[in-house]
């Protein structure tokens, strides 16, 4: 087996190299500080351990005071990333008050000559704040389930190892110990941290990663303009023969918006095209979804065929629309949108086939004179004459 001084070089050596990779890691993506916060706090982890071997060398009290007040500082910078991480500014403010109070107890233990005291409170405010650390990861858990049960698993294996710790110092009454500790306790304690070093390093990274995975995905299925879903969601979100007889799209398509570019110029079209993803939106039920298509093409997928809801719905949004002002230099502006429905089929249609019915139904109520709903070759009357027209 390895003797206690090659386990405490390795815990040093794996702290410190972790300590590195977090801090290149974070000269990379300068923006998410926590890996800069850990990188710190694992150095003085690393710190603590040569210190810690020092100490058992030549064992003074300020050298006893500083090992003791490395470890509770390092972990609490791993709970300050941890709190960077979940964005929970109270903790950073707390966490601090806790080290505080951990080095003026271990401290004044060790100058009054309680150095065995000094290092059981030591360990209790280290099973505190690992705790505590696997708390803060515990009450996220639902953003990646699997990672955060492992991860609090092996900060409560820590926090455990080092509970022993003072225990063991506890019960066999080692109030004064002259030396650094040496026990069965702190042997599985160094073996326990060794190989939790490593987990505890790559899970953040892994799920840092997982995380702006998931922002780009979100991102790349959102249209910028509107915050509507785009073309790609669309697609996405229905595949193969997804429209059955229960389901309903609606395209929508500004009328005249070439014009009003024209007009008014392309800052005053963008204000256009987000008010009517805000009329869409609005008009939305539970299960039915809004996309921007591209350009001043919208889709309206109805989940659940009523009555005439889905007639009803699209012409409530060109209503809605056309009586709505936008503010320009020029005074305000009102716009117009044509609507054309097309209705799934028992068996279930492609997306592609309902958007190119819809297109068609679309087309007939641009050629019916715009501002108005088509359904599959019936075209409803017009449902509003706008003021003003761009
Ligand atoms: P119609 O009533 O027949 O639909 O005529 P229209 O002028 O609306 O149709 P057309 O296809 O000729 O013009 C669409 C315009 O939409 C042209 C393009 O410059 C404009 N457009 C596309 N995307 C954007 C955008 O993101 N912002 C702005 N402001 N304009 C856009
Ligand atoms: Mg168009
Ligand atoms: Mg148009």
């Amino acid at each position: 087996m390895l003797d206690f001084q090659s386990l405490l070089l390795a815990a040093a050596l794996s702290g410190a190299c972790l300590s590195v990779t977090m801090l290149v890691i974070w000269t990379a993506t300068r923006q998410s500080r926590y890996f800069l916060t850990a990188s710190m706090g694992l150095a003085l982890l690393a710190m603590h351990v040569v210190a810690f071997w020092r100490y058992g060398i030549e064992p003074r009290p300020w050298l006893g005071a500083l090992t003791l007040a490395l470890l509770p500082t390092g972990f609490s910078l791993i709970l300050i990333a941890a709190a960077q991480f979940y964005g929970r500014s109270e903790v950073t403010r707390q966490a601090p008050l806790a080290v505080g109070l951990s080095i003026l107890s271990t401290t004044f233990l060790m100058v009054v000559g309680l150095d065995g005291a000094a290092f059981m409170a030591e360990y209790l405010w280290s099973t505190i704040l690992l705790v505590w650390i696997g708390w803060i990861f515990w009450q996220n858990r639902a953003e990646f389930p699997a990672l955060i049960v492992l991860m609090s698993t092996l900060f409560g294996i820590c926090s455990v190892s080092f509970a022993l710790c003072g225990i063991v110092l506890l019960v066999d009454g080692r109030w004064v110990l002259g030396g650094a500790p040496d026990n069965w306790a702190e042997r599985i304690n160094i073996i326990i941290s060794v190989a939790c070093l490593t987990a505890l390093g790559a899970l953040p990274m892994t799920m840092h990663n997982l995380r702006a995975a998931a922002r780009h995905r979100s991102e790349a299925l959102t249209d910028a303009l509107t915050g509507l879903r785009n073309r790609r969601a669309l697609v996405e979100d229905y595949p193969k023969k997804a429209f059955g007889e229960q389901m309903a799209v609606v395209m929508f398509d500004l009328d005249h918006f070439k014009n009003t570019n024209d007009v008014h110029g392309h800052s005053t079209g963008d204000d256009v095209l987000r008010r009517f993803a805000e009329v869409m939106s609005g008009s939305l039920r539970a299960g039915d979804s809004a996309f921007r298509l591209g350009g001043e093409e919208f889709a309206l997928v109805i989940a659940r065929v009523e009555g005439n809801y889905v007639e009803a719905t699209a012409r409530r949004i060109l209503v809605d629309f056309a009586a709505e002002e936008i503010v320009t230099p020029a005074g305000p502006l009102r716009c117009t949108v044509s609507a054309g429905v097309a209705f799934g089929k028992p068996g279930g249609v492609t997306l592609s086939d309902m958007l190119t019915r819809a297109d068609r139904a679309l087309y007939e109520a641009k050629r019916a004179g715009r501002n108005r709903v088509a359904v599959d070759g019936w075209i409803a009357g017009p449902v509003h004459r706008p003021a003003r027209r761009a």
